[in-house]
Order: C-alpha cells, then structure tokens, then sequence
C-alpha cells in the first residue's frame, strides 16, 4: 500500500518511520509512505499557503492552489488507481472508526490532507476531497496527528504488518466489541491470580469465557456498541441474564 500525505509540517512525520512496525513493513516493502510539503506547491517567492477568511473572521485558511497542485502532483507520480480515496482530516468528518481502518485498508493507495490554521478553503472539500475523516469530537491544531492515527490503523491491518496475520481480528472493536481482557506471567502476581480457566488448556472453555467477558466488558463500558455488533443468540442470552444481574457484569 502506498500512503500520501499533504502537510504543512513534514518533520512531524518522522516518528511514523522510525519505529519498530513501522520501520519493518517499509523495508519488506508493505507499505510506502511518501510525505509532501504543501509549502513546496506555492508559486510566490514568499511560498504563502494561507490567507484571511473573506467576510473576515480569525484566523488563516490554508488557500486551494498548492493543495489541488500537490494532489495533482502526487497523482502524476503515482498514477494511482481512480478510486484512491483523498482524505480530509477534519473535525467536521465522519467519525473515524476500525470498520473505516479495514475499508481503507483495501485500497492500494491513499492520499491523505491535514489541515492547519483554521482550516482550508471550501473548495477543496468540494471538488478535491472524497471524504472527510475526524478522529473524534474535539479539536487539534492540524490535521498531522490525526493523519498518524488513520495510517498508523490502517497499516497495522496490512496483511503481514503485524507479526500474525490473526491478530488484528481480536482486537476490540474488529467484531463491534472491546477485547476481553488478558494475562501474561506470572500466573500469581502480588496475591493476584490469572483466572483458573486461562490455566485449564480447554480451548473451547476459555474461548466461551473470552465471549463472555468480551460480552460483559462492552455492555458496561460501550454499551452503543451492543447495537452494531454482531452477536448470535448465545450472546444475546448471555446478555440478557448479565442484564438481570448487573453487579456480576465483570
Ligand atoms: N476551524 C475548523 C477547525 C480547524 S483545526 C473547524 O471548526 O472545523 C485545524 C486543522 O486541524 C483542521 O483543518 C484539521 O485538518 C485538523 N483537525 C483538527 N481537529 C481534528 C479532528 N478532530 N480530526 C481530524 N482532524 C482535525
């Protein structure tokens, strides 16, 4: 997968390369990530990228000639495939979700644009962009942040990114519920024991109690997410009687 990112502040990007997961699917050639400064497409010898809001207002807008030619730039070198989506990070976009991390996660390319200031020209939204993500309901100073989380949740999903390839459906959210929760060593830590059950080697047991805890933990931390899940009629019993006994939830 190839990964473009538009931004004002490249040298944020570092941190991306340079750790271990990362690092590693570069060089098996997973994932290439290619940064741009949208500086470099100003055509003033001042390279100016934003200007005042018209009808005033504070703050700056980042201004659509350099973002539209970097886009196009990208696209000349590239040649990507014509349904590349080309994302805005925004507070105003949908909210960015793991059902978005795999569906982006299919795609061969895409083109990422952070935003910075107060935002960027409409225009760019209208006819540039092709959807608009948010990574939750506050707000960031540019879109860079948010442009590592997006990357940083789809690569992760890239077969062979992760050391095994079965991980990344446990995970919380991959099946619309959070993970049940985990133990390593030791078995008795301070006075505090891992669950027999753990300990049994009866597959089939544990696997029912990671259901149920996995179950438990989402009704009483996210219980919107019990809406969208996909759950068979066992859960939705177990459910049920975790409902009509809600201190033993966990
Ligand atoms: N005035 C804008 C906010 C600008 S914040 C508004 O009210 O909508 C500056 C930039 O930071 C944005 O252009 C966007 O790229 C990024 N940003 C801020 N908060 C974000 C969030 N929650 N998710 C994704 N990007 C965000």
């Amino acid at each position: 997968m190839r990964i473009d990112i538009l931004t004002l502040f490249p040298g944020m990007f570092d941190i991306l390369g340079g750790t271990g997961i990362f690092q590693r699917a570069a060089e098996q050639g997973l994932v290439d990530i290619g940064i741009h400064n949208i500086r470099d497409y100003s055509h003033d010898k001042h390279h100016v990228v934003d200007d005042y809001p018209y009808g005033g207002g504070a703050g700056m807008l980042l201004k659509p000639e350099p973002i539209f030619e970097a886009v196009e730039a990208v696209r000349q070198a590239v040649q990507p495939p014509s349904d590349t989506p080309v994302i805005l990070l925004t507070p105003q976009g949908c909210p960015f979700r793991q059902a978005d991390a795999q569906r982006l996660a299919q795609h061969s390319h895409l083109i990422l644009l952070c935003g910075h200031y107060e935002g960027v020209d409409e225009r760019v939204r209208q006819h540039l962009v092709t959807e608009e993500i948010s990574i939750g309901d506050y707000v960031l100073t540019g879109g860079e942040l948010a442009a590592m989380v997006v990357t940083d949740a789809v690569v992760r999903l890239i077969p062979g990114v992760l050391g095994s390839e079965d991980s990344p459906q446990d995970d919380s959210h991959s099946d619309g519920l959070l993970e049940y929760p985990q133990y390593t060593r030791p078995a008795d830590y301070r006075g505090w024991p891992v669950p027999e059950i753990l300990l049994s080697g009866n597959h089939a047991q544990i696997a029912r109690w990671r259901r149920q805890q996995a179950l438990a933990r989402t009704l009483q931390r996210r219980p919107d997410l019990l809406q969208t899940a996909e759950l068979d009629a066992k859960d939705i019993q177990y459910i049920e009687e975790l409902k009509s006994r809600p201190d033993e939830a966990e």
